[in-house]
């Protein structure tokens, strides 16, 4: 497969917190258009690893490449103004989508939408605005644009700090549990916008407890377990005929 059909490329990721190694070797490729989710046990690393292929954790070893940025960690090498430029460069070819939503209080949802493009890229107000009303029209929220965070539903709120991360125009989109903090019917909108995404041909990769979204939607689901790739495959194997031990363990704690 050529390249630049490959949007991220983590090779051999490592992080320790003090003496507790919590990725010991991970890596993974996606393609354009993907959607990959990972699930897993609590604590095993999921978090721990988006924040790694973000660069919001600094991973101790390993590479890492986004589009045509590359950055690459050796263990006892300290992180320098080069490496933080990178990884600035880095960033912004992601979006990321946190549980608890995190948009400023202070902003109306159209302006959540138009801040980053406007300060970070500079882009002028009339373009920003077009950009944030058309996304918000993608996410359902056009008619709650004027509206402050906290007058709006999770599933609402979700969406919009959707709609901003995609404001920046990301390569791929991370989601660390976007659902989790959301009622069925409320988690169902955003995952509709997940769907809808990938329909558009989005990359995405999600870390879920949502095994239902994941085996329907995915193209591609990894299991981790003690800061590992223990299995991954396609949906349809992965939860119906799983190979490894621990994945079939873990599934079944959630029958
Ligand atoms: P998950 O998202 O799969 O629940 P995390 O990646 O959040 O797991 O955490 C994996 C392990 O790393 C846990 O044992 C957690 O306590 C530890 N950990 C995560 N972040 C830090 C940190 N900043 N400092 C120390 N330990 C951390
Ligand atoms: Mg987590």
């Amino acid at each position: 497969m050529a390249d630049d059909d490959i949007v991220l490329d983590a090779r051999s990721l490592r992080k320790s917190f003090g003496a507790h190694a919590v990725l010991k070797d991970i890596s993974l490729r996606v393609e354009r258009g993907e959607l990959v989710s990972i699930i897993g046990p609590s604590g095993c690393g999921k978090s721990t690893f988006l924040r790694c292929l973000n660069l919001l954790e600094v991973p101790d070893g390993g590479v890492i490449r986004i589009e045509d940025v590359r950055v690459e960690r050796q263990s006892g090498r300290g992180w320098t103004r080069a490496d933080e430029r990178q990884a600035h460069q880095l960033r912004a070819h992601v979006g990321m989508v946190f549980q608890s939503f995190n948009l400023f209080p202070q902003y109306t949802v159209l302006e959540n939408v138009m801040l980053a493009p406007r300060c970070v890229r500079r882009r002028p107000t009339g373009e920003t605005e077009a950009v944030a009303r058309e996304l918000l029209y993608k996410v359902g929220l056009v008619q709650a644009m004027d509206r402050y965070p906290q007058t709006l539903s999770g599933g609402q709120q979700q969406r919009a700090a959707i709609a901003r991360a995609l404001a920046m125009k990301p390569a791929v989109m991370l989601y660390d549990e976007p659902t989790s903090a959301l009622d069925p019917e409320l988690a169902e909108e955003v995952l509709q916008v997940m769907r809808a995404l990938d329909n558009e041909g989005m990359t995405q990769i999600v870390v879920t407890h949502d095994m239902r979204f994941a085996r329907a939607a995915s193209d591609r689901v990894l299991y981790v377990e003690g800061g590992e790739i223990v299995e991954e495959g396609v949906p349809d194997t992965m939860f119906a005929a799983p190979h490894d031990a621990r994945t079939r363990r873990f599934l079944r704690t959630l029958l």
